[in-house]
């Protein structure tokens, strides 16, 4: 059932609106108890990679399609370099609506940009940065009456929350720690906002501390500092000026959170950790969760035994050029059985 259906009775939709639905949400919370122990804390991940588009922006991208169509816009336009694109994309082509993808210079992740032309997006690529590319989205939908679907769009973050309901309905209670990581930080935002919206309504007791991870070369928010020209391996979070600071900050704040940041190294080590000793294939934006929390427990600031979710947000196959570039190649034999006992010893 797609996040319209299990949770619209929280959600700003009515009679008029369609339930657009590509079974987004409803990914699995999977424990990852090898790394658990070896950090001593009780840890889970969510994995939103399993959603349609292979992200966590299909939750919020669903309504705001919905919203679209609801509104009679002839089509979606977003900027993006990634996952948004991926999402905008799938939800046009499936109710059929054209989507406008510009595209900033800069690095793009080879599955992403892939998703965005299959799915038939027109994918325009803009030389300048994200900043413009996103002015340029908003003057165009305003011009030619379409939806602007970027995280500026309101619905994109109310039906974000979604997630942080299914955690708590699948723990039974929130985590102690939420880790996420932050490049708009939209989702830490929403997230902190749905946890609040279950203690408010009785279905849970206590809140989880928000503990954000940043890139150390696109840290604007865990250095306090504007970060103009921002940096990272980890694309889908190389923002350097989120349009969601402001309510980042007050989650971080108001939990008793905090914001780290971990290096490009960190990140890919952490990846590799997931990969081959949980099973689990994030990309590397979502690995920089796993990255934060062997930094804070190498610190010794990571409580013992603490109930941990971390938020694995796209899925690993979307980058693929990131790992081939580091990992082994496959060993190579004949055809005899010789080699290849001799290749499995
Ligand atoms: C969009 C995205 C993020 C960053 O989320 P924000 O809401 O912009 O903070 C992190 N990881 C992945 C895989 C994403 O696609």
């Amino acid at each position: 059932m797609g996040v319209l259906k299990r949770y619209g009775e929280h959600l700003p939709i009515s009679e008029r609106t369609p339930l657009v639905n590509l079974e987004e949400g409803s990914t699995p919370l999977v424990r990852l108890d090898r790394i658990g122990d070896e950090l001593g804390i009780e840890l889970t991940a969510k994995l939103e990679g399993c959603n349609p588009s292979g992200s966590f922006k299909d939750r919020g991208m669903v309504l705001a399609v919905a919203k679209a169509l609801e509104d009679g816009a002839r089509a979606v336009v977003c900027a993006s370099t990634g996952n948004t694109s991926a999402s905008a994309a799938a939800y046009a082509a499936h109710v059929g609506i054209p989507c406008y993808v510009l595209l900033p210079s800069g690095k793009v992740a080879l599955g992403k940009l892939a998703q965005a032309l299959i799915y038939g997006a027109k994918v325009i690529a803009v030389e300048g940065n994200f900043d413009r590319a996103l002015e340029m989205a908003r003057e165009a939908a305003a011009a030619r009456g379409f939806a602007m679907v970027n995280s500026v769009n309101p619905y994109r973050i109310i039906s974000q929350k979604t997630g942080a309901w299914e955690i708590c309905e699948s723990l039974g209670r929130a985590p102690d720690l939420h880790v996420i990581p932050v490049g708009n930080a939209g989702n830490i935002s929403a997230y902190w906002a749905g946890y609040k919206d279950f203690k408010s309504w009785g279905k849970i007791s206590s809140l989880p501390r928000m503990i954000g991870i940043q890139a150390e070369g696109a840290a604007p928010l865990a250095t306090g500092k504007p970060c103009p020209n921002p940096e990272t391996i980890a694309t889908a979070i190389r923002i350097g000026n989120p349009v969601s600071a402001r309510t980042a900050l007050i989650a971080a704040a108001e939990s008793g959170g905090q914001f780290e940041t971990v290096t490009d190294e960190e990140i890919l080590s952490a990846q590799s950790m997931l990969a081959s000793r949980a099973g689990v294939f994030a990309e590397p934006a979502s690995c920089a969760t796993l990255a934060g929390l062997v930094k804070l427990s190498h610190a010794g600031k990571l409580p013992k035994g603490a109930k941990t979710t971390i938020i694995l947000t796209g899925n690993g196959l979307k980058d693929p050029d990131t790992v081939m570039s580091r990992v082994g190649r496959p060993i190579k034999i004949g055809d005899s059985m010789e080699e290849l006992l001799e290749a499995l010893s």
